[in-house]
């Protein structure tokens, strides 16, 4: 199975017993805390960037030491551990995700290249590739992510995710995805997740999207 490498970059740190220990660092930002405003606010973004997604860095990193993850890719992390390992791991490279795929809010921002003609030919169109993602982001029961992948058959699914699940873990690549835990969206629309849903499309990258194609 091929395996894809979003997040390669670590730094290497020696202990006091010369054991190589991988740490993982917290993702900068391509925009500023202020870019994605209205749709996700800043103060938004530094709770979730800057705390939340620090907090799983600081899990991971700790829960690292002695467990056979030590020197593993983010990517093999998620797809072989389990418990608090694969909730760690699994929360990074979904943050990571996220995060990556924003830019500033465009009022008719669509998808474009590559990305739209694998949409097309399996969704028909993007407004109904957009009604069908929206309907699960909207209809995700508790904690989750809905996301946009390519199956080992390259063809497009849409699943919606429990908690810290990563389609990656079923051997499809992860392309866009929409974070739909409370603390994603709740200090700028409270209950209004639908709103949230709605907003999402006009900061989506799709050239980051495509890149995702490989
Ligand atoms: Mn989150």
């Amino acid at each position: 199975m091929k395996i894809t490498c979003f997040f390669k970059k670590k730094i290497i740190h020696l202990n006091f017993t010369k054991k190589i220990i991988i740490m993982y660092t917290l993702i900068t930002l391509p925009y500023s805390n202020e870019d994605l405003s209205p749709v996700i606010s800043s103060q938004t973004l530094s709770f979730h960037h800057g705390k939340h997604l620090q907090t799983y860095v600081n899990n991971l990193n700790n829960l690292l030491k002695d467990s056979g993850f030590e020197n593993s890719t983010l990517e093999e992390t998620v797809k072989n551990s389990t418990g608090a390992i694969f909730n760690n791991a699994g929360q990074i490279l979904n943050h990571n995700l996220y995060f990556l795929q924003f830019k500033k809010v465009a009022s008719d921002n669509k998808p474009t290249g590559k990305i739209l003609e694998l949409i097309n030919r399996d969704f028909g169109t993007f407004e109904s590739f957009k009604d069908e993602f929206s309907k699960k982001s909207a209809g995700l029961f508790g904690s989750g992510w809905v996301w946009l992948s390519k199956n080992s058959n390259g063809k497009l699914e849409i699943s919606q995710e429990q908690n810290a699940q990563n389609p990656i873990t079923k051997g499809n690549i992860p392309l866009l995805t929409i974070d739909v835990w409370e603390h994603a969206y709740y200090l700028d629309y409270q209950n209004r997740r639908a709103e949230y849903i709605e907003k999402f499309w006009s900061i989506i990258n799709w050239d980051e999207i495509n890149n995702r194609l490989g």
